[in-house]
């Protein structure tokens, strides 16, 4: 009886938003689509980025422009306005969200690791990325046991970015539903950035012919099939993309901010022999191909577990360290 009290409680004071990432599992989604548009509830303006029904029932997802946290709703709790996609950006011109976009969009020129690659260099520490490509190989849980065993006294949950794929989650339901478990158990907290659907990648391509770039590509699929397979799954999707292989054009970069997503590079490969700075954004891969970056990862770890004991070296939220440039500018 007391334990069911106790339970009842727990439920009564438990704020809806804390565990937004668990809430839905949206597993009769029809007409999913890019839908633009300002959500009026006060205090806060949310930017509406995608319109679907499930079950009958119509669900917005939803940016907070200004912190990039990401959230699905029914459409009636908010006064909405729809928009474009320009007219949503130019009235919310003024936050973070929309700031990331462009800084994005400046750094679209170059075929490898467009987009935002760094966060603050006066963050001493940095946001972990991990890939989650196509693979038949198992997730390499070392880096997440390795994260929460030298963060378990600083930071609960460990904030990590994992960019994920749709046939990934398709090949491995298991290593997801253990992914979710830590997420469920705050353990880690899982940003989860799109990294397309398919991620097509061909050994004798050049690079501006590869991935995304590689003739029939249809990108409203390899978008939008990816964040229905994440709320399929229970995952929320958040204002991330990475390109498969970093690699893009302009044209591509401005495909991706179209849809509202923030591409996000990297400064350190860590695999690729790239030393992480303060403010870095880390890339190695989970999905078992790669296992030098991991290494590489773990031996970085280690090295830093007195300036973790000290909260001198900390693994930042990827939201936040986009975010974090573009505040009282
Ligand atoms: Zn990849």
């Amino acid at each position: 009886m007391k334990q069911l009290s106790k339970y009842i409680l727990v439920c009564l004071f438990t704020i809806p938003g804390m565990f937004a990432q668990a809430q839905g599992v949206y597993k009769k989604i029809t007409s999913y689509r890019a839908y633009y548009g300002w959500a009026k509830h006060a205090p806060q303006d949310w930017m509406i980025l995608r319109h679907f029904v499930n079950d009958g029932k119509p669900y917005l997802l939803l940016v907070n422009p200004q912190t990039l946290e990401t959230k699905i709703d029914e459409p009636g709790f908010y006064e909405i306005k729809p928009m474009s996609i320009d007219e949503a950006r130019a009235f919310f011109k003024t936050t973070p969200y929309v700031k990331a976009l462009q800084k994005a969009e400046k750094q679209s020129l170059s075929t490898q690791d467009a987009g935002i690659e760094s966060g603050l260099p006066k963050q001493t520490g940095i946001s972990l990325t991990a890939d989650l490509c196509p693979s038949h190989k198992p997730l390499d849980k070392i880096i997440f046991t390795s994260i929460i065993a030298e963060f378990k006294k600083v930071e609960q949950p460990v904030p990590v970015a994992l960019s994920v794929t749709g046939m990934w989650m398709r090949q491995h339901p298991q290593d997801l539903e253990w992914l979710k478990k830590l997420q469920d158990a705050h353990e880690i907290y899982i940003t989860w950035i799109n990294h397309s659907f398919n991620h097509r990648v061909s050994a004798k391509l050049p690079l501006k012919e590869n991935f995304l770039l590689e003739a029939g590509t249809n990108i409203n699929f390899e978008v939008l099939e990816t964040e229905m397979a994440m709320l399929k799954n229970g995952l929320m999707p958040s204002v991330f993309f990475r390109f498969p292989g970093l690699v893009s054009d302009k044209e591509l970069v401005y495909q991706i901010t179209d849809f509202g997503l923030i591409p996000i590079g990297t400064d350190a490969w860590l695999a690729k022999g790239q030393q992480p700075q303060a403010g870095s954004i880390v890339l190695i891969h989970g999905n078992g191909n790669e296992p030098v970056g991991v290494n590489d990862f773990i031996k970085l770890l280690k090295s830093k577990t007195q300036s973790i004991a000290k909260k001198q070296w900390l693994l930042y939220d990827l939201r936040e360290s986009v975010d974090e440039e573009f505040h009282g500018e």
